[in-house]
């Protein structure tokens, strides 16, 4: 059992000090935000993450897990320490480092001779002799452990993982990290810390570029008359492909990968080397939206202009409340500016972003379809497959609906007397 103090109580810092916890660890997490300490400590979760409330409450009441805005307080006895801490991208794309140093800097003084100081969030190559230049403690040994798990699946992913990966300059302190971990069943992977950086940009790019080959190979099946869904189905069939990350959408969006792909191309770019397939990966979520924008302007006749719009999802995938980057977001807001009355249902609870502020917020996808002549599709919802059309055919002005997800049941949808327009077919 070791001594961890978690910086940052994100969705990151939060789902992995619970983990780390309930697999046996003293965890003290310390955030700067005196309201998310005093929700935690009351053993409520200020996000949405399945099974995660319960970790935290299960720490809370065996008093192995606790929250405080104290740092000297958090760091008193921990052997090892997580700084998980945002890493928002920046004007020139790079990523904004300022609060994850200016973490580094406030524990430098306080850290406990003979520590770890671990970097889960994301960062630029390179970032490891920033974090040990600004820490400044010969005593204290830095590594590098990426965060892969997924919003909405935080909890299972950790407990789960595709491979742990650490970065270290010697292998000792990559086994001291990797002892913290003892507990999961997961492949291993010690690098040194510029690899492990560059392994956390390098996924998530990939699959950025895997979303928006399957998002480009779905404008070329509507051109020709194909369906995207079987032919993703044929193509992740090839194991060396995989099934997964192949469905077409209106774009990949969140709170990771805009930012990630970003940094990487400016880091190439610092290097002199154009990334261009990362550079169209970019340049094709931004067609695929303007593409649907076009789309839904033709399904409604021409022009949405005073039109009333209904739109299932708002975050940027099912099962999370984050609405950071999410491209149904984006989408609404042009939207709106194109003078359409939008009426949006989520599942989710969370605060409405400033650019769709003059959106309506439905309190069910019923009733957000009242009156409507289009129903947009925007997040995969489970719950939304399960509406039934009949319901909707009694509300809705005119029987349109363009499903950007691909979750309806097209027959039923279109026996119930809709015109249906799915993305890629
Ligand atoms: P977040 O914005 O949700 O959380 C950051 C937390 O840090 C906030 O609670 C904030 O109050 C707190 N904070 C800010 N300054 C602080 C300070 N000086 N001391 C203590 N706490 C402080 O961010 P996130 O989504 O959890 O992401 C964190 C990092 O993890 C980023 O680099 C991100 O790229 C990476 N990451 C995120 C995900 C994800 O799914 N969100 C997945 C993998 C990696």
């Amino acid at each position: 059992m070791a001594n961890i103090c978690v910086i940052g109580t994100g969705y990151v810092g939060l789902s992995c000090g619970a983990c780390l916890n309930s697999i046996g660890h003293n965890v003290v997490c310390v955030d700067i935000d005196p309201a998310k300490v005093d929700l935690l400590n009351a053993g409520r979760i200020p996000i949405m993450e399945v099974g995660l409330e319960e970790i935290v409450q299960r720490g809370i009441v065996n008093e192995s897990l606790s929250f405080t805005t104290n740092l000297k307080q958090g760091l008193e006895s921990a052997d090892f320490v997580f700084l998980c801490l945002a890493t928002p991208q920046s004007e020139n794309g790079s990523a904004d480092l300022s609060i994850l140093m200016s973490a580094v800097e406030s524990i430098s003084s306080l850290v406990k001779s003979g520590s770890v100081v671990i970097t889960k969030s994301t960062v630029p190559i390179g970032t490891f002799s920033e974090i040990e230049r600004v820490l400044n403690r010969s005593d204290v040994s830095v590594a590098s452990n990426p965060e892969f798990v997924r919003e909405g699946s935080a909890v299972l992913d950790f407990m789960q993982p595709d491979r742990i990966v650490i970065g270290s300059r010697n292998e000792s302190t990559s086994r001291r990290v990797a002892s913290i971990y003892s507990e999961l069943d997961a492949p291993l992977l010690m690098t040194d810390p510029a690899s492990a950086e560059t392994i956390k940009h390098a996924s998530n790019s990939f699959l950025a570029i895997k979303l928006s080959y399957i998002n480009a190979i779905a404008i070329i099946c509507e051109m020709y008359g194909a369906d995207a869904l079987d032919v993703a189905a044929g193509i992740g069939l090839d194991h060396r492909i995989g099934s997964e990350f192949l469905r077409p959408g209106p774009g990949w969006g969140g709170s990771c990968f805009p930012k990630d792909t970003s940094a990487l191309l400016f880091m190439a770019n610092q290097k002199g080397y154009e990334f261009a397939i990362l550079r169209e990966a970019i340049a094709v979520n931004q067609v695929v939206q303007d593409r649907i924008i076009e789309k839904i302007c033709n399904l409604a006749g021409g022009s949405i202009d005073g039109k009333k719009i209904a739109v299932w999802g708002l975050t940027f995938k099912a099962n999370t409340d984050d609405l950071r980057d999410s491209p149904a977001v984006k989408i609404v807001s042009r939207l709106l500016a194109l003078g359409a009355r939008v009426n949006c249902f989520d599942p989710a609870k969370f605060e409405i972003p400033a650019q769709i502020i003059q959106a309506n917020i439905s309190r069910s996808a019923l009733e957000s379809c009242q009156d409507a002549e289009l129903l947009v599709v925007l997040t995969e919802w489970l719950e939304f497959g399960l509406v039934q059309p009949a319901q909707v055919v009694e509300i809705m002005s005119s029987l349109n609906v363009f499903d950007c997800r691909n979750i309806l049941d097209r027959d039923k949808w279109m026996d119930a007397g809709f015109s249906y327009q799915g993305l890629g077919r």
